[in-house]
């Protein structure tokens, strides 16, 4: 069977990764999985790039198909801030309940019309022939009032999806999957992948 290795150390987003492309024709490993470790600077200005970097990154050193992602949370009331540095935000060692309220202060007042905000995710699949693939998924809410829910992770309380009524936070993991930035973005991979076969 042919290897893919998602660069990737999350244990969560291998367990998603699995359960979208499991029916692939491909034995998917992580990086440790793998035997690789390595420290790749994400200096790229977009999603995109990011993602491209750290799977042609790794491709070269494994001479294997590798997925890569990058992944954020853009708020347009704060000029689409804080994008690709949603980890790094405040310090990556701050706490989300301490970020999250900061982002619910920032748009104190605002009304829900300009409360608009996006998860987006880039996904690279980069070939060992040098080949590079990027797909793009996102998925439109608005921030909330307050923090709610205790699934997921990170921005996942403050993320309200007005169609639900209810925050990715108070999504079940199955329910989030199918319609998160991620979920949308690896299915299109998918696609690439099965075409490329
Ligand atoms: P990375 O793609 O692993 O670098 O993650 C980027 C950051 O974006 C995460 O640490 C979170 O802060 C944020 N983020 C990305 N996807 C999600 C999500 O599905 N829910 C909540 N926060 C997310």
């Amino acid at each position: 069977m042919k290897r893919l290795i998602f660069a990737t150390g999350n244990q969560d987003k291998m367990k998603e990764i699995r359960m979208i492309l499991g029916d692939l024709d491909y034995e998917i490993l992580s990086m440790k999985e793998a035997g690789i470790s390595a420290d790749i600077v994400e200096d790229g200005k977009t999603f995109e790039e990011n993602a491209e970097i750290k799977a042609s990154a790794i491709a070269k050193i494994s001479n294997c198909l590798v997925l890569a992602d990058d992944s954020g949370l853009e708020v347009d009331y704060m000029d689409k801030q804080p994008g690709i540095y949603s980890a790094r935000w405040m310090g990556e060692d701050t706490s989300y309940d301490i970020k999250n309220k900061k982002i619910i202060e920032n748009l104190e007042g605002v009304p829900d019309e300009k409360r608009t905000a996006r998860f987006v995710c880039a996904v690279a699949a980069a070939f060992p022939d040098g080949k590079v693939i990027t797909k793009r998924g996102t998925i439109e809410g608005i921030i909330g009032y307050e923090q709610r829910g205790e699934n997921g992770f990170g921005y996942d309380p403050i993320f309200f999806l007005p169609e639900y009524g209810k925050t990715t936070a108070e999504l079940s993991p199955e329910e989030k999957n199918k319609i998160s930035h991620r979920g949308r973005a690896l299915e299109l991979i998918k696609k690439e992948l099965e075409a490329y076969n």
